[in-house]
């Protein structure tokens, strides 16, 4: 199971936060081939080109960390996008590493796949045991099917095709573009706006009553690369640190890392969606991995990196 560091390892999404996360996680790690491909050289929604690719470059792991992605707003307005471009990146790729004979690949997803209303923290067994999110639905039901896909290929046909589903993640590469980004890089950019600009107020959507978890997004590569090396077999696992903060408390946190000491304006004609989101990890601690980066230390690096 063990795999050479010269395994070729084709990592989807590479210019991505979560996928240039994995690429300098396993370049530090030793790995030295390491293929990508840009949209341009490979059209994930491209079942010939994708089937072609694979079949030629006989990868021996695949990260599918290529999605369409983005905050509570872009979600909710591009949704024929959203279900559309993921369900078919993942069938894709998951059927055409089957066909090439790929044996172990990880797919990754979201915790938004779990239901609106499911107890917290949320354990990996509460999977479709509810109704989802409606702000995200489409994007949430394409990531079930991926899980699904995986599960089905090891079930038919014996495959290592592992699910593993992070928390909200924030780090170098995010977006930060205020229509369609998460709540973390969106407030990081408007309180560093906010502060050049002498302003004394940092406007918050919602009420900022709801509970979000924050993973560190090389924490994240550092625990799909040791599930890989560990040879990790299960079809559904959660990552992320455990612990979740309010968005008012992540906005105070903000403020403290930027420098900027002005006062919260609620926004409440934005949605708040759900109202606590936080992973169970037992079965990731369980497997002897734990995050190691605290939220204040992530964003203080986040920030450098922003302004750079
Ligand atoms: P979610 O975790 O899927 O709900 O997506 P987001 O990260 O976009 O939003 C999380 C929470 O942060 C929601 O309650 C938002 O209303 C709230 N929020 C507060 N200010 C902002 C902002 O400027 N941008 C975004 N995207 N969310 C914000």
């Amino acid at each position: 199971l063990t795999l050479h560091k010269n395994a070729k390892i084709f990592v989807t999404g590479h210019r991505g936060m979560v996928g240039s996360a994995l690429v300098r996680r396993l370049q530090a790690g030793g790995y030295t081939n390491i293929i990508t491909r840009s949209r341009q050289e490979l059209d994930l929604l491209s079942q010939t080109a994708v089937q072609q690719f694979l079949a030629d470059e006989q990868p021996d792991y695949i990260f599918i960390a290529a999605a369409k992605v983005g905050g509570i707003h872009a979600n909710n307005t591009y949704r024929a996008d959203f279900i559309y471009q993921n369900l078919m990146i993942e069938a894709n790729l998951i059927h055409g590493a089957h066909l090439a004979g790929v044996q172990r690949l990880m797919f990754l997803g979201s915790s938004c796949i779990y239901p609106r209303d499911c107890p917290q923290p949320i354990k990996e067994e509460y999977l479709l045991t509810g109704a989802l999110e409606c702000t995200n639905e489409p994007y949430a039901i394409a990531k079930i099917a991926g899980i699904k896909l995986c599960e089905a290929y090891n079930t038919q046909y014996g495959r290592q095709y592992v699910s593993v589903m992070p928390t909200n993640l924030y780090g170098p590469n995010d977006n930060y573009d205020l229509e369609t980004s998460h709540v973390l890089p969106a407030l990081l950019r408007k309180a560093h706006e906010a502060k050049l600009r002498g302003d004394k107020e940092l406007v918050v959507w919602g009420t900022g009553t709801p509970r979000r978890e924050f993973l560190y997004v090389d924490d994240l590569a550092d625990a799909c690369v040791f599930l890989m090396e560990q040879g990790y077999a299960g079809s559904l696992l959660n990552i992320g640190t455990g612990q979740d903060v309010t968005i008012r408390e992540l906005a105070e946190t903000i403020m403290d890392v930027v420098g900027f000491a002005g006062r919260i304006v609620f926004d409440s004609s934005k949605p708040d969606g759900t109202m606590q989101k936080v992973l169970d990890v037992s079965c990731l601690n369980a497997q002897n991995w734990e995050a190691s980066t605290p939220l204040h230390k992530g964003l203080r690096i986040t920030y450098e990196q922003f302004k750079a």
